[in-house]
């Protein structure tokens, strides 16, 4: 440091502390914390970004979520001098192939720190994403969730059992950007005190300039009961009712709090998912009812699933275990189910006390408006994207940057990608595309070598969390025919990956059963490669929906709210095999690739029960031939024909990712939903 900017510095580093108290900060976090640098990163755009909050001009949007998926291992990672614990990195994976001698000997190396393990999959990812896309767009933002001090789990195949689950440990105090705050939020219930730890994680716009703080909720406390201590240790844990109860309370009761303590101004509270219906309630509480109208004006609430078991309902014998009268009271006038009056439904909680109710693709609304009709005049859509920084692949940013005049400032402004398709004629670009992709499909056969996975040979990936209505297995329904297609068109690669609920026992049946008829195809190898990854994250998110040829996407409609791999894959010029589902139901005019299955018309929501595997899995099969034919047709041993349909359908993919970015998502979302 030297002269006034050393001066500057030493105040900025001053008013940091003042803004935010961190634990034991000399002489452990100190080293990573100075005046000009949070972990590599510039300090000034935190301490700014906590001046906006506390602001009352300014007007800031608290989004709660039960989970973030940040994929902080390979996007903006923080640097740190001092040693990172081995528990925070997660480097050996195995995998489940019908190559079985080698799932036997050997694992796939990743070198890589843990990304923080507080998401299980897509509603996590799309919260992150969020508040990434909004640091960009320079909102002020608070994100609200939990410190899982166990994660979500550890999942490994095993052969005639399926999938058997680990308990997961890492170390919060050396995960590089986390800080422990000395603050502690003490609430009582209906019985003891209980008090919550605080701790912050930043999350930086892709330029650095401005940054939103995540603020995670942390139960762990010696001074708590043992049961209590257990609330924040593993998402979607909930042995008992009480327990459930309980992680609702701490998101949305002593969130509330949280943001009171820390004295920010609060505009707009945003529910991601009904979990955190409970912060209205806080909220009330200080409210004389003449005020309460006024309170619902500045909720909203974003609904993500169709799905029945999504919707959280209790007794309302439980609540009143866990809660105090005048919390009771609000729950019973706001919460209490209109089909059961015996039930609290969380669900509709949200939907009473907010303003705006969104849904979160164009299918999904019409659904949702069928579903909770005395909301539907207050349900509005909000389609779904992604970070389009997160997801997209070097190679593919290499070229639309070497493209940028005639598309424009992509990675400001990612809805220019639109432009794309003034390429459309330009052989040189159509080639470029091809190679960038085949860069990234050279990573992932590298990585995957050992299984003898290669980057000429035509390549599907299936990755998504394992629930029953986005059948997982449909593409094994019959393998004689997959067998015949390979022999017929040419090999075919499968790359399968996702996590069932450890509760979900049907989709734990189902784990076996997929690794049962990949067992049975070890003879066929040569034709038919399938590997099957163990723990699907956003590391492999990232680098299966990259670098295949195509992203199949098979839930049974209606099914699906919106779906959001698919979105990173066409972000990279992945081509989609998928239903009419979600998203998709918006992005299929665009020529992505092949639709096939049944469609799904009228109010009726149907049955999950049914899958219709046979007639889906026959439709399948029939698109799966033509993909295959055509990408042998356009390259074959080397030899590219740059006026091949799937080079035009690449191009469609990357044109409508402008569309499906977060950038335009949380763009609506200021304008539509939150008024900020
Ligand atoms: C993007 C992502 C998802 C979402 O997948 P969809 O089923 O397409 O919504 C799930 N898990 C991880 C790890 C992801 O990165």
């Amino acid at each position: 440091m030297s002269g006034s900017g050393g001066v500057a510095a030493a105040s900025l580093l001053e008013e940091f502390r003042s803004l935010v108290p961190v634990e034991q900060f000399e002489g452990v976090y100190d080293r990573d914390i100075t005046g000009e640098s949070f972990f590599g990163f510039p300090l000034r755009s935190i301490v700014e970004a906590e001046r906006r909050l506390l602001a009352t001009d300014v007007r800031s949007v608290a989004y709660f979520s039960m989970e973030y998926g940040l994929a902080t291992s390979f996007y903006r990672p923080f640097e740190s001098v001092r040693p990172i614990s081995g528990a925070n990195f997660f480097n050996r994976h195995y995998a489940f192939s019908n190559m079985r001698t080698i799932d036997y000997y050997l694992s796939i190396h990743v070198d890589k720190r843990l990304d923080l393990p507080i998401y299980s999959g897509g509603l996590g990812v799309l919260a992150g994403d969020a508040v990434k896309s909004a640091a960009d767009l320079g909102i002020s933002m608070v994100g609200i969730g939990i410190l899982w001090r166990r994660g979500y789990f550890k999942q490994n195949f095993w052969f005639k059992d399926g999938q058997v689950p680990e308990e997961m440990y890492w170390d919060p105090p050396t995960y590089p950007g986390l800080l422990p705050l000395t603050h502690r939020v003490r609430l009582s219930l209906r019985h003891d005190e209980i008090a919550i730890r605080l701790w912050k994680y930043y999350l930086y716009s892709y330029d650095r300039l401005h940054a939103v703080p995540l603020l995670l909720l942390d139960a762990d406390l010696p001074e708590n009961p043992p049961d209590v201590r257990r609330l924040t240790h593993q998402l979607y844990r909930s042995d008992n009712v009480w327990w459930k109860i309980m992680q609702r309370a701490v998101l949305g009761l002593w969130g509330v709090e949280a943001l009171k303590m820390l004295g920010y101004s609060i505009d707009c509270y945003h529910l991601n998912e009904g979990h955190a219906a409970l912060a209205f309630v806080a909220k009330a509480l200080e409210a004389d009812p003449a005020q309460r109208q006024a309170l619902r004006e500045r909720f909203v609430y974003t609904c993500h699933t169709p799905v029945a078991a999504g919707h959280d309902r209790f007794a309302k014998a439980a609540m009143g275990s866990v809660f105090s009268d005048p919390v009771l009271a609000l729950v019973n006038e706001y919460g209490t189910d209109p089909v059961h009056p015996g039930t609290i439904n969380l669900t509709h909680l949200a939907m009473s006390v907010s303003r705006q109710i969104n849904a979160v693709s164009r299918k999904h609304g019409e659904v949702t408006r069928s579903q909770f009709s005395a909301f539907a005049d207050r349900i509005q859509t909000v389609t779904n994207g992604v970070h389009h920084h997160t997801w997209i692949s070097e190679p593919v940013a290499a070229l639309l940057d070497r493209y940028e005049p005639q598309i424009g400032p992509w990675r400001r402004d990612p809805t220019v990608l639109e432009r794309v398709d003034r390429l459309r004629a330009d052989r040189e670009f159509r080639t470029a595309l091809w190679k960038a992709h085949q860069q990234n499909k050279e990573a992932l056969s590298a990585l995957l070598e050992k299984w003898r996975i290669r980057r000429d040979v035509f390549t599907v990936a299936w990755a998504r969390r394992i629930a029953m209505y986005k059948r997982p297995s449909l593409i094994l329904h019959d393998v004689d025919r997959l067998l015949a297609i390979a022999r017929q068109v040419g090999q075919v690669q499968i790359l399968l990956a996702g996590k069932a609920h450890p509760n979900d026992n049907l989709a734990f049946t189902h784990i076996d059963e997929m690794l049962r008829r990949i067992d049975a195809l070890g003879e066929a190898q040569d034709l038919l490669r399938i590997v099957m990854l163990e723990n699907y994250d956003t590391y492999f998110a990232k680098l299966l929906s990259n670098g295949v040829d195509l992203w199949l996407n098979n839930p049974l409609p209606p099914f699906e709210a919106s779906g959001t791999s698919g979105m990173k894959a066409i972000l990279n010029g992945v081509l989609q095999l998928s239903t009419l589902d979600g998203w998709m139901v918006e992005a299929a005019p665009r020529d992505l690739g092949w639709i096939f299955g049944w469609r799904h018309e009228g109010p009726e929501i149907g049955s999950e029960a049914n899958l219709r595997l046979a007639e889906d899995g026959r439709a399948l099969y029939g698109a799966l031939t033509e993909a295959a034919t055509l990408y042998y047709r356009t390259s074959r041993e080397g030899a590219l024909d740059a006026q091949s349909p799937w080079i035009d359908k690449m191009i469609n993919c990357i044109a409508a990712a402008g569309f499906f970015s977060a950038h335009r998502m949380v763009t609506d979302y200021r304008t539509k939903i939150w008024g900020v």
